[in-house]
């Protein structure tokens, strides 16, 4: 089959990896990938040259970078190995293609695809315009979403899919407010708590939940539903969240749900700098008294509040991708996290939504790794910071950093 590699056709076999076509077209690039070039596909985001071609008509880019010359590259395959841990992910944007087909065939609901290779590709939200265009690929899993067993079930299969890539402690949210009227907020609760307690008995991986008030919802409704989930707090719900679409729906109006939320012992975290400007940042940790915020890529737009953001560490959840599909940066290299790691803000990587991003948080360290620059002692610090920003009790976050510390140590 046909591939391009920097605009030359080459035929390759199907099931050739990236590095072979780039041998047929160029031999002495190819001999340069280990040093000082790297492939990225047509938008221009670095892969794997260990990667198969894919698709016919993939085009491939070889980029070569003095900057890169003779240091040590990680593959994704190492980063992989890597124990890891991540604090924002959306379960409605994780499903597995084939679990939301059988879950839509089972319930009589119609998806935009019927196979799983074309359902991944119409969940991708690679051509949104904005926040709110992207969140609009949510309404489709939600769709298949509104009974117990399907949240049990895709609870627990999120655990096993992100132990498989090594990650040992993870923060899930979701929003059970998005699951009625078909259960009520209790039940919307302990179906995803039954299947993460599956997961972690069989992989170990620890999981936290955490629930998202909306935006876009009446403030009544983030209350009775941080009145709720309160209730659940020692059964395995972590946090509080405020998510949906962020400009012209200030958080400040979820003021006393927060409230609620912190004054019976619950962690709080809220999306902010993503959808929005700095000001809502401010808000998120000012008024809602956020201790981690959800993004924050627009918070070097204010200096005194990224100052401010430094100096009492609190940590931003950060998504590379997620941030292109929604335009909130125009490309990978423009990324601030690179920038806010050297500042000495305290940044995590994560997926935001591994269906509808259609990555791994591997992806996203490899992604660190080849075009922000991060060596592999930085993005251990990074994983660290992950395991120290986790909403967990102390005893239980030191015994997760010192765990993570020896594997990554011993790698
Ligand atoms: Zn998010």
């Amino acid at each position: 089959m046909r591939v391009f590699i920097n605009d030359k056709a080459v035929d390759v076999p199907r099931g050739a990896r990236v590095r072979d076509a780039v041998a047929q077209a160029d031999d002495g690039l190819a001999r340069l990938l280990d040093s000082a070039a790297y492939v990225t596909d047509a938008a221009g985001r670095p892969i794997d040259a260990g990667d198969p071609v894919g698709e016919a008509g993939a085009v491939f880019r070889v980029v070569v970078s003095a900057k890169r010359g003779g240091k040590p590259r990680l593959t994704k395959e190492a980063l992989r190995r890597w124990p890891k841990a991540e604090l924002h992910v959306h379960l409605d944007g994780a499903l597995r293609p084939a679990t939301m087909l059988e879950l839509a065939r089972a319930q009589g609901i119609r998806l935009p695809a019927d196979t799983p290779d074309a359902l991944a590709k119409a969940m991708l939200v690679r051509d949104a315009k904005s926040l709110e265009d992207y969140l609009r690929k949510y309404e489709i899993t939600l769709s298949v979403l509104q009974t117990a067993q399907a949240l049990e079930r895709v609870a627990y299969e999120f655990v096993i899919d992100v132990a498989a890539e090594n990650v040992r402690y993870v923060e899930v949210r979701y929003s059970p407010l998005l699951h009625r009227p078909a259960l009520t907020l209790a039940q919307a609760i302990e179906a995803p708590l039954a299947g993460m307690r599956r997961g972690m008995i069989e992989t170990g991986t620890k999981v936290g939940l955490i629930v998202c008030a909306m935006r876009t919802r009446p403030p009544a409704e983030s209350l009775e539903l941080a009145r709720v989930a309160a209730e659940y707090r020692t059964a395995g719900i972590t946090a509080f969240d405020l998510a949906g679409a962020e400009r012209g729906h200030a958080a400040r109006e979820h003021r006393a749900a927060f409230e609620y939320a912190a004054g019976h012992g619950m962690a709080c975290t809220c999306h902010a700098g993503e959808g929005d400007g700095p000001h809502s940042i401010d808000q998120a940790v000012h008024e809602l008294g956020a201790q981690r915020i959800g993004h924050g890529t627009r918070l070097a737009e204010d200096p005194a509040l990224l100052d401010e953001i430094i100096a009492r560490k609190i940590p931003l959840e950060m998504c590379l991708t997620s941030n292109v599909h929604t335009h909130v940066v125009t490309a990978v290299a423009e990324h601030p996290f690179a920038r806010y790691y050297q500042q000495g803000v305290v940044v995590t990587l994560n997926t935001d939504g591994r269906l509808t991003d259609g990555i791994t948080l591997t992806d996203e360290y490899y992604l660190a790794h080849t075009a922000l620059g991060l060596g592999p002692a930085d993005l251990a610090r990074v994983v660290l910071n992950a395991c120290e920003s986790a909403f967990l009790p102390e005893y239980e976050k030191v015994a997760l950093v010192s765990r993570v510390q020896s594997e990554l140590g011993a790698l």
